[in-house]
């Protein structure tokens, strides 16, 4: 039986941008009895809430392992909405405007596979997430992405996403604090491009995944939704992953305009029905009462951020603008002599160190992305190996 596989739509999918392929590298790497630092996945290696997994367990133990209904618990939903109200001052309806999904990136295709027909286009600075990429194209889209430049500490360029609109754009996506840069935009900027979607009639995908990762005063985290004239046409999407280390329960939220539930509704019940039950049930009690355990991870990654972001602007050749938040740096690289892929190959196969080339996040050679996501004595031991590295390389 020839099962002519991918079919067509699916041949340049490439989810993720080789990062996986990296880690099963690394991994192999590791089995072989190498020691391996991994700073390519943004994975945090800090446990999830006490209080989520007893809440978990006790949901489970009371028997709460069936279907939810479609759009999440009544009990999570009040929660994301109360959560909405204090961070952003918005109200957010929990019955006509939030779905619960499988993390953040049901969230995501759901949103791109309800607003876009084939060829539409949906501006997305770049670098960016991967999986936009090709989530994008499985929903018959096409990505118009707009470079941000290291000069602007990678943040998009209001008058750079406007020049990118044309006749077929329909959606203007933001993720700020971003991956794979850590930029985070300015209430001004944001202001920008809000201006753009209402004076162009476009829909805002704003993914939040990062927001509780914040670290400048002068980069607070804003909800593009709560500026005014917004929320009835942006989509919000975040998730308990990053905000509470919680990656594996897979329970994310979209925000909408209430009008559009009932067609997000049609694709979030065919892919995934509802979220896990008893994850939703951890989650709610995580969004009430899990606030100290992020405080501590917020202090934490600033520390981790502040020594990688120290160590790696002491090594000649490498251009490191200060990430305002999420737990990457994305250093230019180009100075070095080598391609982006070669140099994190033979960093890899050489010290033991596993990291990514930028391409993948949608611009050219001579970027690298490192997560910060791991213990500070990893970070220093791993950028110790590398500086070792860097310093050996023929100029
Ligand atoms: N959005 C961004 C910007 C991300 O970096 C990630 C994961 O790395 C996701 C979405 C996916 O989040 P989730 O694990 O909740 O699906």
């Amino acid at each position: 039986m020839n099962f002519k596989l991918p079919v067509e739509r699916m041949r340049e999918f490439n989810f993720e941008g080789g990062i996986r392929e990296i880690l099963a590298q690394a991994d192999e790497m590791a089995r072989a009895g190498r020691s391996v630092l991994h700073l390519e996945i943004g994975r945090p290696d800090l446990d999830s809430p006490e209080c989520a997994k007893r809440a978990a367990i006790k949901a489970i133990e009371s028997g709460d392992v069936h279907y939810t209904d479609m759009s999440g618990t009544p009990e999570l939903r009040a929660e994301v909405a109360a959560k909405f109200k204090r961070d952003a001052g918005m109200n957010v309806n929990p019955e006509r405007e939030i779905v619960i999904t499988g993390g953040a990136v049901e969230a995501l295709a759901s949103v791109f596979l309800t607003v876009l027909n084939p060829g539409d286009e949906v501006v997305v600075p770049a670098p960016y997430f991967p999986v936009y990429d090709d989530l994008i194209k499985l929903a018959g889209g096409v990505i118009h992405s707009v470079r941000c430049k290291i000069e602007n500490g990678f943040r998009p360029d209001p008058a750079d996403i406007e020049r990118a609109i044309n006749p077929r754009t329909r959606l203007i996506m933001i993720n700020s604090p971003n991956n794979p840069t850590g930029a985070a935009s300015t209430r001004e900027e944001l202001e920008a491009i809000a201006a753009l979607a209402q004076s162009h009639d476009l829909l805002m995908l704003s993914d939040e995944c990062y927001e509780k990762f914040a670290y400048d005063e002068k980069y607070p985290h804003i909800s593009i939704a709560s500026l005014p004239g917004m929320k009835e046409r942006t989509f919000t999407v975040s998730a308990a992953s990053k905000t509470f280390s919680m990656t594996g329960w897979r329970v994310g939220w979209l925000v909408m305009p209430a009008e559009t539930k009932k067609f997000i509704m049609k694709c979030h019940q065919g892919i995934c029905t509802c979220a896990n039950s008893f994850a939703q049930a951890g989650v709610a009690e995580a969004l009430r009462s899990a606030w100290p355990d992020v405080e501590r991870m917020i202090t934490e990654y600033k520390k981790r951020r502040d020594l990688m972001i120290d160590m790696l602007s002491k090594m000649d050749g490498i251009e490191t603008p200060k990430p305002n938040g999420a737990f990457y740096a994305f250093p230019r690289i180009a100075g070095l002599g080598l391609p982006s892929q070669e140099f994190c190959s033979r960093l890899l196969s050489e010290t033991g160190v596993s990291t990514v080339p930028g391409q993948p996040f949608g611009i050219e050679d001579g970027y690298m992305r490192l997560t910060y996501c791991r213990p500070q004595s990893e970070i220093k031991e791993a950028l110790n190996r590398m500086g070792d590295f860097v310093s050996r390389l023929p100029r």
